[in-house]
């Protein structure tokens, strides 16, 4: 089933949902406007560059991404700007204004970005800034830390003139207050309950960057950091090799340091795509109950070949390579 009829049917009959029906991350496209979709060919794109390849159904996100590469620019700059599309996008609930909250009603944020000389920032658990890619970035280059949480990363992005914002909207209060009345706290994630963008591109160059950006697991207990902005986990770039970067239960990409994993598989001669199934395999290894959680990768090796695989059918990825922005929904390990 496509991930949009899931959706679309799951919110109808409550099937497979744990935790609410409104925990949907991508804006809908109008059927005209819809790049097209295809099955399982992930590793048959021509491999050109540049390229742009990002987690879920993010047109606008690398259709910004692209425009930055053909205007000659970094890829580290293509993935800042195609990142605070999707973060700017109030509808999308997963990823910056109108993330769904923590079960306390705080929308916080976790981001990281990594550019080709292997150099890292990330924010961890930001609340009230728009951007937190674009914060990720300045704590890279600006600081010598690597990670800044909580407090300090918003009182560092406010002091570079950050605004800061109510991220909550109408839409994700009334999902969190309908949690509130309906819901046991289960600190699980459901096949459908993310859409965190993670983001590779490669510039004319040849030169590789990654960005990984989320509101997290909807209704998480407050503090609580999954792997998105941890360097390794939520992503991994190595100039020489590749990158890669998750989407799903973070506390099982985090436990398999996946994005690293598949750097490091590619590096001894897997393809993209067999290296994100081998990263898929170790987490089903580990945790038999896979049924319950939903974990996709995406990587691209330094020529520009491409894999995306997931523990469920729904996941989907959005290459812009060829100057064409397409859909793909990739290949899955747990065929019925
Ligand atoms: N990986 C994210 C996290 O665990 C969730 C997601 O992909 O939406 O925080």
């Amino acid at each position: 089933m496509k991930r949009r009829n899931f959706i679309k049917n799951a919110s109808l009959t409550g099937v497979g949902l744990t935790v609410g029906s409104a925990i949907i991350g991508c804006k809908e496209i109008p059927s005209e406007e819809k790049t097209p979709i295809i099955e399982n060919k992930e590793s048959e794109l021509t491999a050109t560059l540049p390229i742009v390849i990002a987690t879920w159904n993010v047109e606008n996100s690398t259709a910004k991404a692209w425009e930055v590469l053909q205007e000659g620019k970094s890829s580290l700059e293509a993935i800042e700007q195609g990142c605070m599309i999707e973060e700017a996008n109030a509808e999308g609930q997963s990823v910056g204004l109108g993330g769904l909250p923590d079960r306390d009603g705080n929308v916080t944020l976790d981001a990281c970005i990594m550019n080709k000389e292997g150099d890292y920032g990330a924010v961890v658990c930001m609340q009230n800034i728009i951007h937190p890619i674009a914060v990720a970035r300045k704590v890279m280059e600006d600081t010598p830390h690597v990670i800044l949480a909580g407090k300090g990363a918003e009182q560092f992005a406010v002091s570079l003139g950050f605004k800061r914002e109510n991220l909550l909207t109408e839409a994700s209060k009334k999902a969190w207050e309908e949690w509130k009345k309906t819901s046991e706290y289960k600190p699980i994630i459901n096949i459908e309950n993310h859409d965190t963008i993670g983001m590779l591109a490669i510039d004319k160059n040849g030169d590789i960057a990654g960005g990984c950006t989320t509101s997290g697991l909807a209704y998480k207990m407050a503090g609580r950091v999954g792997d998105s902005p941890i360097i390794g986990s939520g992503l991994f770039i190595d100039n020489e090799i590749g990158g890669a970067t998750a989407t799903g239960l973070g506390e099982e990409v985090l436990k398999t340091v996946g994005s690293f994993l598949i750097v490091e598989l590619m590096r001894q001669g897997k393809s993209p795509q067999e290296a994100c199934e081998e990263a898929i395999k170790r987490i089903i290894k580990k945790s038999p109950n896979f049924e319950n959680f939903q974990v996709g990768y995406i990587a691209v090796n330094k020529k520009g070949e491409t894999g995306a695989y997931s523990i469920h059918e729904g996941f989907y990825t959005t290459t812009y390579q060829n100057n064409e922005n397409i859909s793909n929904a990739p290949d899955f390990y747990n065929k019925k």
